[in-house]
């Protein structure tokens, strides 16, 4: 197989490394090279960031109105809607997500840059009703300037484009850093980018290692913003970069989410609930419902119709739209699953599905695995495993039922079946989380923020706040006396 030769895209030039380096990215479903690409470092994150400052300060884009703007995020999401099938087949390639999944999100996609369109020219200050006669007082909400937008490997185009539409519909400039095992769909759509009109240097894409080119971008000093999404261990190092620059921050971070299922809850819902929690895109989901916890009344028939429906689940290739699980999207990732399953196993465990490799795969391929737990103390309970991986607990009643769900650090997601709408209202209300889904999981949208507390981060992305939180406010004093100002010692 010929391996494919990608640049990235800096100012509206596509270019190789200043060094000339290159890494190697490989296909999970083979485990073999596919692609090359640029092994940026600190002198192309500089080259792009300055760009990017550059357009942001340029009359080509600072020039343009806010309706304009909108126009041609609408037309980017036109063109990402044009070529949706070869954006999902290049991303599935390269990461393994399934092609029904990528097609899926691609599908949506669009809806991003259309949500964001519309928002664009309804960015209003306010006139302030001020209590100081002879002033007129307003606020103007500005753009923030180079915002870096750094992406993991799990969802790149997705997670992409809920940061990228609303900081350009705002007026600001980016310089990406897709994860190094998954850019070639954000490079692809970089294109579209440049061929929707936008000018050179407002979107840029740097690829490379997360502690070279990526730190080098988080610690720029011209970078005011930056828009993160990957694990608790990298968004240290982000917050402490930020202490260089005083960039303002957003962090989508992981999750150990509880699914919960009541005595009440349709049967097959939950059940099917629970598979898209943590199976649909092998678990590697920052939503993933990876702990379920179930009421005594229906355990052990829900555990039966699991187990039973995950027996069914068909692991393929990623690129058949057959297949309902691909494999995992780095061998590191896959090392890391092993190694947690075999702790929960030595940590009392009991194994009632999964728990290994697939014979007859090549790739980076795992079970769909169910680990039954008795104490919440075990690692598996408490840490995110980014895999097919889920711990199941009972419990007796709704007090024992809240406490397991807010028993972790993690606080992004939550699901509760039940039948009961009080209950259901009531647990919305009391779980520590971010997002909370009743009688369902897994449902997004541009209009929905999306994001966590604690451990799962700071900030949220999709939904007007996502757009305001790409600005700052400016406040406009105007006096409006004809008399001279008076003594300069006092506050106005
Ligand atoms: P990661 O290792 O934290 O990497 C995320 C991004 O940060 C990658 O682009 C990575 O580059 C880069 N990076 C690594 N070290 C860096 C540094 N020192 N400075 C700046 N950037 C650096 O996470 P991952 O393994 O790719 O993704 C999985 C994690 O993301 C999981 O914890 C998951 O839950 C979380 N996630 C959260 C959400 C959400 O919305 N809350 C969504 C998806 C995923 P390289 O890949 O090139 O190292």
């Amino acid at each position: 197989m010929t391996l494919r030769k990608f640049q990235m895209l800096v100012n509206g030039a596509w270019i190789d490394a200043a060094s000339g380096k290159t890494y190697e990215s490989i296909n999970p479903a083979t485990g073999r090279v596919w692609s090359v690409l640029p092994d940026a470092d600190e002198a192309d994150a500089d080259h792009a960031v300055r760009a990017a400052d550059a357009a942001f300060r340029g009359p080509a884009w600072r020039g343009l109105t806010a309706t304009t703007r909108g126009k041609l995020l609408r037309r980017l999401g036109d063109l990402i809607a044009e070529h949706a099938s070869e954006l999902a087949e290049l991303e599935t390639q390269d990461n393994g997500k399934l092609i029904r999944e990528t097609r899926g999100q691609l599908a949506y996609l669009p809806e991003f840059f259309h949500y964001s369109a519309g928002l664009a020219d309804k960015l209003e200050g306010s006139t302030l009703p001020i209590d100081k006669a002879d002033m007129f007082a307003f606020t103007v909400p500005e753009p923030l300037g180079v915002v870096a937008a750094i992406i993991p490997w799990n969802s790149p185009l997705y997670l992409t484009a809920i940061k990228l539409a609303p900081a350009l519909a705002a007026g600001n400039t980016l310089v990406i850093k897709p994860s190094e095992h998954a850019s070639a769909s954000i490079l692809r759509f970089a294109a579209l980018v440049a061929e929707a009109g936008f000018p050179a240097g407002v979107v840029n894409v740097v690829t490379g290692l997360g502690p070279s080119a990526g730190a080098a971008l988080t610690k720029h000093p011209l970078v005011r913003r930056i828009a993160f999404t990957g694990g608790p261990s990298t968004a240290r190092h982000v917050i402490k970069a930020s202490a260089e620059n005083f960039a303002k921050l957003s962090l989508e971070l992981g999750g150990k989410s509880a699914n919960i299922v009541f005595d009440d809850a349709d049967l097959e819902s939950a059940v099917n609930g629970a598979v898209a929690g943590i199976y649909a895109a092998s678990g590697q989901s920052c939503v993933a419902g990876s702990r379920l916890l179930v009421q005594d009344g229906i355990y052990e028939r829900f555990v039966a119709a699991l187990t039973a429906r995950m027996a069914r689940i068909r692991i393929g290739d990623p690129l058949d739209p057959n297949s309902d699980m691909g494999p995992m999207a780095t061998e590191q990732q896959l090392g890391i699953v092993e190694s947690m399953v075999g702790r929960a196993r030595e940590e009392g465990a009991d194994v009632l599905a999964g728990g290994q490799r697939p014979a007859g795969h090549e790739g980076w391929y795992y079970e769909p695995t169910l680990l039954a737990c008795t104490s919440e103390k075990l690692d598996v309970v408490q840490n995110e495993v980014f895999g097919p991986v889920a711990a199941i607990m009972r419990f007796n009643d709704d007090a024992e039922a809240l406490a397991l769900a807010n028993g972790t650090e993690y606080a992004l997601a939550a699901g509760i079946w039940t039948r009961d709408i009080g209950r259901a209202h009531r647990f919305a209300r009391d779980i520590h989380a971010g997002i909370v889904w009743v009688n369902t999981y897994r449902a997004v949208s541009a209009m929905a923020p999306i994001g966590g507390f604690g451990a799962s981060g700071y900030g949220r992305e999709g939904g007007i706040h996502a757009v305001l939180d790409y600005t700052e406010l400016k406040t406009v004093w105007v006096n409006l006396s004809e008399q001279p100002m008076g003594d300069p010692f006092v506050m106005r």
